[in-house]
């Protein structure tokens, strides 16, 4: 039999918990990185975890950001430069990962989704934290590069090599950086016994659970005006993610010209706004943003169909709303007097 003092003790110990046990709570916190304000909610009751979770999540974007930065000095850009000498480059087991994910997603998108095409987009002036100021770059300059036709096909890897037959390769993870630290940070907040969470990087985002006893709840921007134009309510863990021609671009001449760049004309893709893309994992809905957006109104039911992604919104320049019919069912439209057209079901 339990001795009579292990039971009052028992009964202590249990009572403490219980009065200790404050209800569930949101914890934030925000920091600047990846090339924008990212912002972790975490909904949980003990707020030391909380913390201590989010702090080992600040540390590990801080570390995917230093790691792939395509125009500070980085591993990424000794990449780069080894790769233009012709060099085989050593790699760990984590860039491994991170390079085999881009060269899957890469060859699934048809090349459009082309993070190989980093000359390319240092013409266009996006190689910097500023906003490009000037001319874009000469047509005979955009052909030079067109011409050397780089690609993730070029790339071999084995677990610890990385090697190019193009020297045209030049790196440019902007299209998937993101996508890929919020899965990390999700995972991280996984393993910490976090089960309701938000990651979200100027927008793009991964929830995981409920803002306990409701749906994390989403707006997605309008494209040309201020304020929203549709929200979502994420499904446990899944990620949103939305490439549009606002995020960055500069005007010249009259004319504005942005930061997507379409590998096969070596100019800013021109048959969309911006498309929004719900998927499990944030690195596939990231780059599937970005190949979609240059696919535009014709080819992004096929590409999307490459990808795997069944839940994708694309945005027309006389703003006509494209869906799947999966995304359709998920999405609230906040405004009227729109077209919209549902495309196929085989999506
Ligand atoms: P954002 O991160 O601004 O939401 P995207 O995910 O669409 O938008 O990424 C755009 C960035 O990706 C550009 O700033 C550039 O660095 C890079 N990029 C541009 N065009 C391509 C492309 N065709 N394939 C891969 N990366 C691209
Ligand atoms: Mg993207």
């Amino acid at each position: 039999m339990k001795p009579r003092w292990l039971s009052l003790l028992l009964i202590a110990t249990l009572s403490f918990t219980a009065c200790s046990e404050a209800p569930p709570q949101v914890h934030k916190a925000k920091l600047f990185t990846l090339g924008t304000l990212v912002d972790i909610s975490v909904f949980h009751q003990e707020k030391a975890a909380a913390l201590q979770a989010v702090t080992i999540v600040e540390t590990e974007l801080e570390t995917i950001n230093r790691q792939w930065h395509a125009w500070r000095d980085s591993p990424l850009t000794q990449i780069n430069q080894q790769l233009a000498q012709g060099k085989t480059v050593t790699i760990d087991s984590t860039s491994h990962h991170f390079l085999q994910q881009a060269q899957t997603l890469a060859a699934n998108s048809d090349q459009l989704f082309n993070p190989t095409i980093g000359s390319l987009i240092e013409q266009w002036g996006f190689h910097s934290d500023d906003r490009p100021d000037g001319a874009p770059p000469s047509k005979d300059r955009i052909d030079t590069a067109l011409k050397q036709v780089p690609s993730m096909a070029n790339i071999t890897l084995t677990t610890t090599t990385l090697a190019s037959n193009n020297p045209a390769v030049q790196f440019d993870f902007g299209a998937f950086g993101k996508g890929y630290a919020i899965d990390r940070a999700v995972e991280t907040l996984k393993l910490a016994g976090i089960k309701n969470a938000i990651v979200n990087a100027g927008g793009d985002l991964r929830t995981i659970g409920s803002k306990g006893d409701r749906p994390w709840r989403i707006g997605i921007r309008h494209p040309t005006a201020a304020g929203v134009i549709a929200s979502i309510e994420t499904d446990g863990d899944e990620s949103v993610f939305t490439s549009g021609n606002y995020e960055r671009f500069f005007d010249f001449d009259g004319s504005r010209y942005h930061h997507i760049i379409d590998p096969r004309s070596g100019y800013p893709a021109n048959d969309a706004l911006s498309v929004t893309v719900i998927h499990h994992n944030a690195a596939t809905a990231d780059a599937a943003a970005t190949a979609l957006f240059i696919a535009g109104t014709t080819q992004w039911p096929q590409i999307a169909k490459q990808m795997g992604i069944d839940k994708v919104m694309l945005i027309g320049n006389d703003l006509t709303i494209y869906m799947t019919q999966k995304m359709a069912q998920r999405i609230h439209l906040e405004i009227d007097n729109t077209q919209i057209k549902i495309i196929g079901d085989e999506t």
